[in-house]
């Protein structure tokens, strides 16, 4: 799965249920739920970089659901797992906190890993290593 990131992707976002994991790889972390209509929810999170991902409908609240609050993680600085280096990236839940991979250890490790063991260990490319500092 390709995810791509977008410079301007500050309106919070309503997204199917099941798609968390989709979320979390293009660099989001649920904060908390909430229990909301579609229209409330957006407002209650209007201009934020936030993902609601839907979840139950709510028995005896007419329109209302529960969504997962998605929240954009920050770039930020942090050491290599595999060299130990400084770097920049976004935190990976699979990774201990703090800790993410530098751009010179991407090949060494990625050989080691199927793609799919690689993306669960480490993340998204461009999302939680390699990132363009900003
Ligand atoms: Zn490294």
């Amino acid at each position: 799965m390709q995810i791509t990131e977008s410079l301007n992707d500050t309106e919070a976002k309503i997204c199917d249920f099941g798609t968390a994991p989709a979320q979390a790889l293009a660099g989001y972390k649920i904060l908390n739920t909430v229990v909301e209509t579609d229209v409330g929810a957006l407002a209650l999170f209007a201009g934020q970089d936030v993902r609601l991902v839907r979840g139950a409908r709510v028995y005896g609240a007419a329109g209302k659901q529960e969504f997962a609050v998605m929240v954009r993680l920050p770039v930020r600085r942090m050491l290599c797992s595999c060299c130990g280096g400084v770097t920049i990236g976004r935190q990976w839940h699979n990774r201990d906190d703090g800790f993410g991979l530098c751009v010179d250890c991407i090949d060494f490790c990625h050989r080691r890993e199927t793609p799919e063991r690689f993306q669960s260990l480490y993340g998204a490319r461009g999302v939680h290593f390699d990132v363009k500092s900003t």
